[in-house]
């Protein structure tokens, strides 16, 4: 989603094809590399594309859109027809092609029906989203999660063999922080993907830290773009809140026709754990928002009609903070996705049946989330957990409440099922039931994991 100008530049050489020569069967010879500028306009449907020499002298230029009639020629040429007469570009490598082609297939609209991301997902959500992450704000917030970075940081190089001359795939590269750790742990080349417009950020990292012979940013969607070659490993944080969120958990999935048949995934897996807790406070802060709605003389005018729905509204917000772990009532259930065997419709509806034991006599308010997800390396595991046990993530944990507590004593058994059902705003429609064995008391929630309460100070 490029919205602003991105400048992409690469060293060709230029070969004009007549309509004769392409027909007959001579071998061209071919010059002098020079130097191609592609420039792509805001809204990423058209691109110029200039070629200089080495004077700085231009001697190819045209405009690339979806009219373009273009062919690839072979591993490393594309021939671009204009009228009567062709221009044939020959790039250093691949890998220059494929980038290049990327950004054609893009101008040229192609893949927007057929796109898996595209079909998953709201037009608005996926600007709005992008946007967000387009932000150097946004990467600098989860760049600076300690737990975080430096956790990728210690899985990636304490498992330095599994890197070291290897091929890798990041999805969704944003600054590109975890393709730089890739090439500290010894990588020979990482694709950097990334469907933001950060991209040009991160391309402008990788050149600054010269290191752009191993990384190469590939600007699009990990469903849209393609490489020239299959990965050894795959990296990334595809992690949102409560693990599911922004789903794409599905596009770090999609990432595997890409891998190698023995290839490895980093992060190999993610467990969400899920636990009953009891909070009062948290319960009456909920309905005294929406009792705003209850006062019968607001200026004048009676807002009694829209009590219950915004009761309604609060209650499917999920509620995004930390807490202390003595309000949880049992040992936690736990539900592990595996990376390496999931397929992304997999994750389209999840289901988590539980039985808790209760540890504590009390009101049952609601259920707590939060996850870990485990690097498997060759060398050693390396886990990053967002428990409320551990040092504090960007993650949190996540807590759902239930529309009415329910009343338990120590030893009996809370059990039911949360289901996250996929929607095309990149997130899940959450819905939990429960009910207390021995007693017979029913509760349960309808929550909307897009819209949470950030209740952290
Ligand atoms: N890897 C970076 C950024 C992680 S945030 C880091 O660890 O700091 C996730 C990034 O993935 C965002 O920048 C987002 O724009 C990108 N992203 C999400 N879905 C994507 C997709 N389908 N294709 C490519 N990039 C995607």
């Amino acid at each position: 989603m490029a919205r602003v100008p991105a400048r992409l530049q690469f060293r060709v050489q230029l070969r004009f094809v007549t309509e004769e020569q392409l027909f007959g069967a001579g071998p061209l010879s071919l010059p002098t590399p020079k130097s191609l500028q592609l420039d792509v306009h805001p809204a990423g449907e058209e691109a110029d594309a200039t070629v200089t020499d080495a004077d700085g002298v231009c001697v190819f230029k045209c405009l690339l859109n979806r009219d373009t009639e273009c062919c690839r020629v072979g591993k490393e040429s594309i021939l671009i027809t204009l009228g009567y007469s062709s221009a044939l570009l020959k790039f250093e490598s691949p890998a220059d092609l494929s980038s290049f082609s990327n950004t054609l297939k893009r101008c040229r609209n192609e893949k927007k029906e057929s796109s898996v991301f595209s079909q998953r997902t709201e037009e608005a959500s996926a600007v709005q989203y992008f946007q967000f992450y387009g932000c150097i704000s946004q990467q600098q917030n989860m760049m600076q999660d300690f737990v975080r970075t430096a956790t990728y940081h210690r899985a990636i190089l304490q498992n330095h063999t599994d890197f070291r001359d290897k091929v890798v795939l990041d999805v969704g590269c944003g600054s590109g922080i975890l393709s730089f750790f890739a090439v500290q742990a010894g990588a020979r080349r990482v694709y950097a993907v990334e469907a933001s417009s950060v991209a040009q950020y991160a391309e402008l990292l990788v050149k600054n830290n010269h290191l752009s012979d191993k990384i190469i940013v590939v600007p699009g969607k990990i469903e849209d773009i393609s490489l020239p070659e299959a990965v050894d490993v795959i990296i990334s944080e595809p992690m949102g809140y409560m693990l599911f969120n922004e789903r794409m958990l599905e596009s770090y999935l999609h990432s595997k026709k890409w891998l190698k048949a023995n290839g490895m995934m980093f992060p190999t897996f993610g467990d969400i754990h899920l636990a009953p807790f009891s909070d009062e406070q948290l319960y009456m802060e909920h309905y005294s928002r929406a009792n705003f709605w209850y006062q019968q003389c607001f200026y004048g005018v009676n807002l009694s009609s829209l009590r219950g729905a915004a009761v309604d509204e609060y209650f499917r917000q999920p509620i995004v903070d930390t807490f202390d772990f003595r309000i949880l009532m049992a040992r936690t259930v736990k539900y592990t996705v595996n990376f390496m065997d999931s397929e992304e419709a997999d994750l389209h509806r999840v289901e988590i049946p539980f039985v808790f034991q209760l540890t504590q006599s009390g009101l049952v308010h609601g259920l707590a989330f939060w996850f870990d997800v485990a690097f498997v390396g060759s060398l050693v595991t390396v886990w990053l957990s967002t428990a409320p046990t551990e040092p504090l993530t960007h993650w949190y944990q996540v807590r759902c409440l239930l529309h009415t507590p329910l009343f338990a004593k120590e030893g009996e058994t809370l059990s039911g099922k949360v289901l996250f059902v996929a929607n095309r705003r990149q997130s899940y429609d959450i819905q939990i039931v429960a009910l207390i064995n021995q007693t017979g008391f029913r509760s349960g929630n309808i929550l909307d994991l897009k819209n949470p309460f950030f209740r952290f100070a």
